[in-house]
């Protein structure tokens, strides 16, 4: 069966519907960002984003993943999890004794492995996957870990659930799956809010999917990478010690270099290219931490402008991997 890679475009118009008067309108990302700050109204009713049922992204009606075939093309998901999906997962494998004290002991530690062990896997589009590790890398947990984007082939042979489901997780993941996927199901399609707003993102067990493709992020650049060569070499001329602030200042301020400061500038730079919905994730993940070793913090930067500005290059890379089947 051939998989079909679908358009990738992270700056795709969206649909919009709102819950008041039900008017289904098409907006681009920049209409969207100013609703979110309460700067837009709906074109029907006029509400704006702080009611209850103002408009929100909704599926395209076009969107190919609503064919009940979703196993005709590939689907993404990036994890720091070098085998995802990892068999005989074992979510309690690394808890300390002190841990498992502090949970309550083995029969909590036990009731907690299984509900970890009933969660949903997720996959979605391209940029879904994307945007779920620029926040994870923004966010402080996950900072300094290796990532790796998979490229996902389903079982030909899956059972999807009819429609679409509201996004169950609200940002979190945390789904059980068989509250979405009730016997003979395997896979749920959900929309997403957050992380590719407007596209269908699927919660699935791991039986559902029939092979991975993997690669580390940042992904070698193919040819001369300027930006991270120039930045490099301006970074090296600035230097690294902390400026010092008067009192009042530090409270406000956490002191920078002129190194962190300019790496600031350099990843403020690379955002402005970007869709307006990926700035802000893009500018924290690209944070400069005192310490940081340059000429890496400079690939990784421009690998990860890259996966959005370029993802024909992901894919290119994609396909020169083995397929690993699960
Ligand atoms: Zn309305």
């Amino acid at each position: 069966m051939k998989v079909v890679e679908r358009l990738i475009d992270f700056s795709r118009d969206r649909h919009v519907l709102c819950g008041a008067c039900r008017q289904r309108f098409l907006v681009d990302l920049a209409w969207v960002d100013r609703w979110e700050r309460g700067h837009e109204r709906c074109t029907g009713c006029g509400l704006t984003c702080e009611h209850e049922n103002a408009p929100r992204v909704t599926v395209d009606h076009d969107d190919p993943a609503l064919d009940d075939d979703c196993a005709r093309m590939y689907w993404y998901h990036t994890s720091t999890q070098p085998d995802w999906p990892t068999r005989d997962f074992d979510p309690a494998a690394n808890l300390t004794p002190e841990t498992r004290s502090m949970m309550g002991g083995e029969v909590r530690v036990a009731a907690w492995e299984s509900r970890q062990q009933a969660k949903a896997l997720h996959v979605g589009t391209f940029e879904a996957a994307v945007y779920n590790m620029l926040r994870r890398i923004g966010d402080q947990a996950d900072r300094g870990y290796q990532f790796y984007l998979y490229r996902v082939r389903l079982i030909p042979s899956v059972i999807v659930r009819k429609d679409w489901l509201l996004d169950p997780s609200n940002f979190v993941g945390d789904v059980v799956l068989e509250e979405v996927c009730p016997p003979g199901v395997d896979v749920a399609r959900y929309l997403n809010y957050h992380e590719d707003p407007g596209g269908l993102s699927l919660a699935l067990g791991r039986d559902a999917i029939a092979s991975v493709q993997r690669v580390a992020v940042p992904i070698p650049a193919s040819g001369d990478d300027a930006w991270a060569r120039e930045s490099l070499a301006a970074l090296e001329i600035a230097s690294n010690t902390v400026v010092p602030t008067t009192e009042r200042l530090r409270r406000f301020l956490r002191p920078s270099s002129p190194q962190a400061v300019l790496s600031r500038e350099l990843a403020a730079a690379l955002a402005d290219g970007l869709p307006v919905n990926l700035r802000e994730q893009f500018a924290s993940a690209a944070a400069f931490d005192q310490g940081d070793n340059l000429a890496q913090w400079a690939r990784r930067t421009r690998g990860l402008f890259d996966l959005i500005d370029d993802p024909e290059g992901a894919l290119a890379a994609l396909d020169r991997q083995e397929s690993r089947l699960v």
